[in-house]
């Protein structure tokens, strides 16, 4: 996925075969987190990550797993899951979850975008996260919450997996690295909504965009994003006019190209050069298995 820290990631053949955290995982593709000291090249951290290859796992009925979560764990706690991964055809604007109503349901994407979204009393809408592939949807019910304020709603049509909130909580008495990842990714995912909350509030409407267009490409693999500007304008907090002028100047300056309802992505240097800081900070944290090893080691 573009924008997650490549540059860290080497192949892993000098530590091939080491146990991580005492645990070994010998059908995962091991690979090798490790940033260089720029004065003499030598290896200041790493750390082991696995994961399998989108597509190399699959559910009962033979539907292949994208989702970096489920690819993630070893295969003994993938096999307590598998039986309970029914896959969702999940269209636009399908809510996955209304607020203040019982959560049946945890969602782990294969495509598509899901935003959180507060709806407050009127109508008016908000946007306070975005979540892909690289997470899932739920939290509140693995935390023994049968409730949630937030509005979660398919904001890029895709497909996915569902598991009833209920069984997601028994499995997770016996699966430790995928409670330890769950979790690991609410709180990322907590940092991305208070990282929201701030830019909301204090950055311009042309830096939001840019970064919203950034975060919205990691996570969905893709240059051409089906959006439109009344969307856009729901989801940045802002009215239509704005977001229209906000387009416009990228349009112009040939960063993006909107076309029919959907936003092309043309130079994506120049839109990070746009947005604010933001984006730069939340990518940092988006990935549960893609941590720079500066956020996890003492
Ligand atoms: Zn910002």
């Amino acid at each position: 996925m573009p924008g997650y820290g490549r540059r860290f990631f080497r192949a892993c053949l000098p530590c091939a075969g080491i146990p991580t955290r005492g645990i070994i995982y010998p059908s995962f593709a091991c690979r090798l987190d490790r940033q260089l000291n720029p004065i003499n090249g030598r290896i200041v951290a790493h750390q082991h990550l696995q994961f399998l290859p989108a597509g190399e796992r699959t559910n009962s009925t033979g539907k292949a797993i994208k989702n970096r979560i489920l690819l993630s764990i070893p295969d003994s706690e993938y096999r307590c899951i598998r039986p309970h991964l029914e896959f969702v055809d999940l269209p636009h604007h399908l809510k996955l979850h209304e607020p203040h109503q019982s959560m049946q349901f945890a969602h782990f994407l294969n495509e598509g975008l899901i935003s959180l979204v507060v709806v407050l009393n009127g109508g008016k809408t908000v946007e306070a996260g975005i979540v892909g592939r690289e997470g899932f949807v739920g939290i509140p019910a693995i935390a023994g919450l049968s409730r949630s304020p937030l509005l979660e709603v398919m904001q890029i049509a895709g497909d996915g997996f569902r598991v009833p909130a209920s069984a997601l909580r028994d499995i997770l008495r016996s699966a430790p690295e995928l409670n330890r990842l769950l979790q690991r990714y609410a709180v990322i995912l907590g940092l991305q909504v208070a990282q929201t909350a701030g830019c909301n509030r204090l950055h311009g409407i042309e830096q939001r965009l840019a970064r919203w267009l950034l975060m919205a490409q990691d996570r969905v693999d893709s240059e051409i994003l089906p959006l439109t500007h009344d969307f856009l304008a729901t989801m940045l907090g802002t009215d239509r006019p704005s977001v229209t002028l906000a387009a416009g100047i990228l349009q112009k300056n040939q960063i993006i190209e909107y076309n029919r309802g959907a936003v092309r992505i043309l130079n994506r240097g120049e839109l990070e050069k746009v947005a604010c800081e933001c984006y730069a900070i939340i990518q940092q944290y988006s990935d549960v298995n893609e941590l720079s090893p500066s956020l996890t080691q003492s």
